[in-house]
């Protein structure tokens, strides 16, 4: 199969559709990017890349990242986790605090912001630092040293993020927070301003095709833990859409309010689109049909 000749077809299929879609505007960083942007990037296990588009253009990665830290924390604490985290999908909006409440204090799941905050939390006690260990790990999947945190985004975030301190608090006074959640804060702000390109970013992921395996050939997790990881990106990794994102693409994914998508093809590589305009749900729309033409064409899915 000619990759490149198919990811430049799909480019070109797929770009017009951010028509449909809006760029997020909660914040002005976001707000300013320009929607007409489209990158698609395919790493193979066999080291090959391929890429089309405006795929070596780095954009802001926001929730993407959520697939690492949920990496990083299980390669260091195993099952521990489970009892601070559910795994179910939310099927409520990423940044809600009605479900939060009902449930004690314990998100739903490891992507949804709540859960979120839990994994860097966790990951602070594991390492002192949360944020300098993804992006030490990020920058030596990838290769790029200058993966790095756009400030502008970070001061953004903070500046708006009184939804993500309610949730702080709240798992604060429940019990289920074991930093100070101004700090927790900081990291979570400061790790949603990540900025990677659609080929650093499908280089990083690697290993969730790889049984675990990381590029330089050590193990970050267990072909088991690999799987699980998978599984929670197939079943809550695209927000409360996640059902119609296996339906169509088929394929574990973890999507991002920059409008980046990251899919991983077991045994085979990874896949990041990135187009900024989202559809109601947070999901890039170019992306999820640049992911549907993609397994629709190659056969390549989890099915
Ligand atoms: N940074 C955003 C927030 O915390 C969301 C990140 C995302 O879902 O991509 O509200």
């Amino acid at each position: 199969m000619d990759l490149q000749a198919l990811l430049d077809d799909i480019a070109r299929e797929s770009a017009p559709y951010a028509a449909q879609g809006k760029v997020a505007s909660y914040i002005p960083a976001l707000a300013a990017v320009d929607p007409s942007r489209f990158g698609i990037a395919l790493a193979t296990m066999d080291g090959q890349l391929y890429g089309s588009g405006h795929w070596r253009e780095s954009f802001s990665i926001q929730s993407v990242s959520k697939a690492f830290s949920l990496a990083l924390v299980l390669a260091r604490d195993g099952e521990a986790l489970w009892q601070r985290v559910g795994r179910e999908p939310s099927g409520s909006p990423f940044n809600s605090l009605v479900q939060l409440e009902y449930e004690k204090g314990i998100p739903r799941n490891p992507f949804i912001n709540a859960g979120a905050l839990i994994l860097i939390d966790r990951l602070l006690s594991l390492t002192g630092d949360s944020l300098g260990t993804l992006l030490a790990f990020l920058r030596a999947e990838s290769g790029t040293p200058a993966v790095a945190v756009d400030p502008d985004v970070a001061a953004s975030e903070a500046a708006h993020g009184h939804r993500n301190a309610a949730l702080a608090h709240f798992m604060a006074s429940c019990g289920n927070l074991e930093n100070p959640v101004d700090l927790v804060l900081d990291h979570y702000f400061r790790q949603c301003s990540l900025t990677m390109s659609c080929a650093d970013l499908a280089k990083a992921g690697l290993f969730l095709a790889n049984h675990g395996l990381r590029a330089d050939g050590s193990r970050l997790l267990t072909r088991s833990e690999a799987k699980r990881i998978n599984s929670i990106m197939l079943t809550c990794g695209t927000y409360d859409a996640a059902g119609d994102f296996a339906y169509r693409v088929g394929l574990p994914g973890k999507s991002g309010v920059g409008g980046g998508i990251l899919a991983v093809l077991p045994e085979r590589g990874v896949l990041c689109v990135w187009s900024p305009a989202l559809d109601p749900h947070g999901n890039s729309v170019a992306g999820v049909e640049a992911l549907d033409r993609f397994t629709t064409r190659t056969g390549w899915s989890v099915f």
